[in-house]
């Protein structure tokens, strides 16, 4: 006999007979042996209903408020389903967050979870009861036992942090899809289903657009080794499996804000490759890596910084052998740039850098907590050591350093984040992953393709810094400053080239936020340009960021000329590029976005032969 967790998402229980559905596949699990607890979400779109109605009486409804309102969506689908269930003869009980001992913290809107009492699951477990339980919500330990909720998504969260508590065998997520596609099928309809993923490719994923899990739901699997599965409520099909690595014993107090670093890895043997001042229109990119991809060379990171005039710099980083032969293919391509000029100034030229680091913080628990890359940049900068390029992704934070710096980086940071020396994390070949969770499917030499989704986030803005001093500490302030507004940071990039101003050598630093904080980052960093000595802070709202994902690119050429090549073919310029080892973003005009996906999608051969219908 197991013990699962089933939640159902809205659309699975927005209506009587979508409810009476939910019911008797529950019975039926509970018939074939099985102890079963259902989190259920909100019925339909009552909670977007919630929020307009909060906004109809108020500009900026309070955030407590807001929590006491938007949790009666689910109070009211937990009672319905027990009653539904009742109804078809399956004892059953209803629970709230807080019934249930959901502790989360203090925070309205945005709670993360502590703990989870599951005394009174239990009980009601071995009296034979399915428990129905509201997710979404929790309670604070204060004594004011406030009601909060976890985000939008959360539900998913709720459930996969219940079966981490109650040691369930697994967690069922039945949503309107037939699992995790390869991308959105409501923008792209012959999206394909994808057997399994690794928790690390779907956080990416989630954290980059995909709606399907919330990237909160896929770290706690992660962390607890919780079997997850994403299915459909309309039909039997198997869906898919998030694998989890084995986890590192952990404790289920503080569940979601334990630990935030797991890891701090380092690759010391890096190179750096810059084009400077190159023509700023669709293709440029897509040439310059389609040649470094036909002469195999296997680049790291690349960044892109937004444009300067008519120009913008590109860099990568390669192994240090190779750098060679990569130097190489940058200034055969250079000359053709420099005859596509644009103004008489701005020639393209290749910059080369020997002996840089990298160095990386790992780990799950970085998600939506800016705190943690500002407490590396401080860190870094409390060492002396300054940071030429900066690299992120949900799970890991990667700063290029001087080759000098580096054991006082890693020191420093080791005993910042309290990680101790682990022998597996010294420098690895580039054909392994440096990920020590990647080890699941879609290693190099796999069956899985190397790209196994594309999302596309439409909710992101820029906002670019522009003569941000060049020295130890810069980062630490800016990333620092936002962390305080509880502001996230998704991308960031730091422009190549170099101006001085007042003798102080000055670059721009740009990067993207969730749209809603970003007045308010303008705002405050435009404020705190006197006292730091930055310039403009400039914000485009009107940006759409696409990337693709997949471990399976780690070690492989080409992935990225792919997927620039697919976007010259549409004329669609790229304004920004990041990468981390399983990812590959771009920034393009918002109007482009979902164009963009979809060419991306196609040109990476993910197209299935048969539509996914989406239930209206
Ligand atoms: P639920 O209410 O069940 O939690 P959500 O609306 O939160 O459902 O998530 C399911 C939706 O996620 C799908 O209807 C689909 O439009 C969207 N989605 C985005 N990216 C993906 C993907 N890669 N795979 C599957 N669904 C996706
Ligand atoms: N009902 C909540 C929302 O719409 C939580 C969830 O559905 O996961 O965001
Ligand atoms: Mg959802």
């Amino acid at each position: 006999m197991a013990l699962i967790v089933q939640k159902y998402g809205g659309t699975s229980v927005g209506s009587v007979e979508r409810i009476q559905a939910v019911a008797q596949r529950v019975c039926k699990t509970v018939k074939t042996g099985n102890s079963v607890v259902v989190v259920v979400s909100a019925m339909g779109k009552t909670t977007d209903g919630l929020v307009k109605l909060a906004y109809e009486v108020s500009k900026n409804p309070n955030s407590r408020e807001m929590d006491m309102l938007l949790s009666t969506g689910e109070q009211v689908s937990i009672a319905i389903v027990s009653m539904a269930l009742q109804e078809f003869g399956q004892p059953a009980i209803s629970l709230t967050g807080a019934q249930v001992g959901i502790v989360t913290e203090a925070e309205h809107t945005r709670a993360r979870i502590l703990h989870i009492e599951t005394e009174r699951i239990k009980r009601h477990l071995n009296q034979n009861k399915v428990v129905v339980v509201a997710g979404f919500q929790g309670i604070t330990r204060t004594e004011e036992l406030e009601i909060t909720t976890l985000g939008r998504g959360g539900s998913d969260t709720s459930a996969v942090a219940l079966a981490a508590a109650l040691h369930a065998d697994f967690c069922e997520i039945y949503t309107d899809v037939p699992g995790i596609l390869t991308t959105d099928p409501r923008l792209v309809p012959e999206a394909q289903l994808i057997d399994e993923i690794t928790c690390n490719e779907m956080l990416e994923l989630a954290s980059l657009g995909a709606k399907v899990l919330h990237p909160r739901a896929v770290e706690i699997a992660r962390n607890y080794g919780v079997p997850l599965v994403v299915r459909s409520s309309w039909t039997d099909d198997p869906g898919t499996w998030v694998i989890s690595p084995t986890p590192r014993p952990r404790s289920l107090v503080d569940l979601e804000i334990a630990r935030s670093v797991d890891e701090i890895e380092f690759d010391a043997n890096q190179a750096k490759v810059s084009m400077l001042r190159v023509p700023d229109k669709p293709g440029v990119a897509a040439r310059l890596f389609g040649e470094i991809a036909r002469q195999d060379v296997d680049v790291d990171l690349i960044i892109q910084s937004i444009h300067e005039g008519n120009t913008n710099d590109i860099a990568f980083t390669v192994m240090t052998p190779i750098l060679k032969k990569a130097e190489a293919v940058a200034q055969a391509i250079a000359p053709v740039l420099r005859s596509q000029k644009v103004t008489e100034n701005e020639e393209a030229e290749v910059m080369v850098q020997q002996n840089i680091a990298k160095v990386s913080i790992a780990g799950a628990g970085m998600i939506g907590r800016p705190g943690v890359a500002a407490k590396m940049f401080a860190t870094l900068a409390e060492a002396g050591v300054n940071i030429q390029m900066i690299s992120t992704s949900e799970i890991k934070v990667s700063c290029v350093i001087s080759h000098a710096d580096c054991d006082r980086a890693i020191a420093s940071l080791r005993s910042a984040f309290e990680i101790e020396e682990d022998k597996r994390n010294f420098t690895l070949p580039h054909s392994q992953p440096t990920d020590r969770f990647a080890n699941t499917p879609s290693l190099p030499h796999s069956p899985h393709p190397p790209v196994r989704g594309v999302a596309l986030d439409l909710k992101q803005a820029r906002l670019a810094i522009r003569q941000v001093q060049d020295r130890p500490g810069t980062a630490a302030k800016i990333f620092g400053l936002l962390a305080q507004y509880n502001i996230s940071v998704d991308m960031i990039i730091q422009s190549q080239r170099c101006h001085m101003m007042n003798g102080v050598p000055t670059r721009d630093i740009a990067f993207t936020v969730a749209r809603i904080d970003a007045q308010a980052a303008q705002n405050m960093l435009q404020q705190a340009a006197a006292e730091y000595g930055w310039g403009e802070v400039v914000l485009d709202s009107a940006i759409a960021k696409v990337s693709v994902v997949g471990a399976g690119m780690i070690g492989q050429p080409g992935i990225a000329a792919t997927m620039f090549k697919a976007l010259a073919q549409h004329q669609i310029n790229i304004q920004m590029i990041t990468t981390s080892e399983i990812k590959i973003s771009c920034v393009v005009a918002q109007e482009e976005g979902v164009k963009a996906l979809q060419v991306i999608h196609t040109a990476f051969g993910l197209a299935g032969s048969q539509n996914i219908q989406v239930p209206a």
